[in-house]
């Protein structure tokens, strides 16, 4: 077990719980994770904590990344995928099951402070960091500081409106970019558009630029899923309509890219998230849209670029807000980060005091 001083860092997402021991470099000195039950997800989370710190000296604090919607002034989540979890108050169950000071975030907001933490968006003064996979989540990082928000949702702009006379969205709203360059509506798009990953004219070998990873999935007749991988590997051989769904997906991201730009001269954007792994199908047509679509200098110079951390940002992100509530400061590594700036932003974002010292 580790003995150099660490907090614990936790990420709930609709599939699974995964936690760290971090030390303030944002060395991984222990890892675990479990599938996200259907039923008593706290129990599972338990025993996840359990793992982690059941033996050597205790961590220094904790740092929740979670789905959301989150309620951040009342520290109770609602992750959409969790359906069990309606107002439920993770911050303060944690804080009571570990005894130690506990900071909550939503899951895209981690993602953005890991990637600016010690990813490719070090040293940013002004950074939005992206998730694009079964939806869009986001995070931005103003100064060195996570900028949540009164309730937690800032950054939130899978949900911004992109199409004034646009499609339905799952939130309730219209237009969003969420509608158009997620996983699963590239995808739905693509498929009305006569693609499918199974017409043999896109499967004949496994050329450069292939998204997929060579497991074999575009082999013969029939194994291709009908998903964003499948349809980036065929946007990579060239298949138009793939091509196509990647440039409408890249434009609605561009917009909201411009937009959040424009608001709060964002200077980088980190996309991570399934999608990413698409690459220049995705990268390429963004950064032409965003050239088409911005018009002033600060607009058209924000510079967009790929996640270095991938899966392990949101984990980062956990812990550097577990480090910002504790009188130890982490390593900034290059991220230009003060003792002002390492303060929680907002008052939602204060820790819970510890049930009893240790
Ligand atoms: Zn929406």
């Amino acid at each position: 077990m580790p003995t150099t001083p660490h907090v614990l860092a936790i990420d709930i997402g609709g599939t699974k719980l995964a936690g760290a021991l971090v030390d303030a470099d944002g060395e991984i000195l222990a890892s675990a994770q479990r599938p996200t039950p259907p039923a008593d997800v706290f129990g599972a989370l338990a025993s996840l904590i359990a793992e982690l710190t059941g033996s050597g000296p205790p961590p220094v604090a904790v740092g929740i990344g979670c789905a959301g919607p989150l309620d951040l002034a009342a520290g109770t989540v609602s992750p959409v995928n969790i359906g069990t979890w309606r107002g439920f108050p993770v911050r303060d169950e944690v804080a009571a099951l570990t005894g130690l000071p506990t900071t909550l975030a939503g899951d895209a907001q981690c993602f953005a402070l890991g990637e600016h933490w010690l990813g490719a968006g070090q040293g940013s003064e002004a950074l939005l960091g992206v998730v694009v996979s079964t939806g869009i989540g986001g995070g931005l990082v103003m100064g060195g500081v996570p900028l949540l928000g009164p309730t937690g949702n800032a950054g939130h702009v899978g949900h911004m409106t992109v199409e004034v006379a646009g499609e339905p969205c799952d939130c309730g709203g219209r237009g969003c970019v969420e509608r158009y360059a997620s996983g699963p509506h590239l995808t739905r798009w693509a498929v009305e558009q006569g693609w499918h990953p199974d017409a043999r004219a896109w499967q004949a070998g496994s050329a450069d630029g292939r998204a997929g990873s060579g497991d074999g999935r575009a082999g013969a007749l029939g194994t291709r899923a009908v998903d964003a991988r499948s349809l980036a590997e065929d946007a990579a051989a060239g298949h138009p309509v793939a091509v196509a769904a990647f440039e409408r997906g890249a434009r609605a991201l561009a917009a909201m890219v411009v937009s959040t730009t424009a608001v709060v001269d964002v200077r980088k954007v980190v996309i991570g998230g399934g999608v990413a792994n698409a690459g220049e199908v995705l990268f390429a047509p963004l950064r032409r849209a965003v050239d088409d679509l911005g018009g002033l200098a600060f607009v058209k110079s924000v510079e967009i670029t790929r996640s270095t951390l991938g899966v392990r940002a949101g984990l980062a992100g956990a812990a550097r807000l577990a480090w910002s509530a504790t009188a130890a400061q982490p390593t900034a590594k290059g991220a230009q980060a003060t003792a002002t700036a390492a303060q929680p932003a907002v008052t939602g974002a204060r820790p819970t005091a510890p049930r009893d010292a240790r």
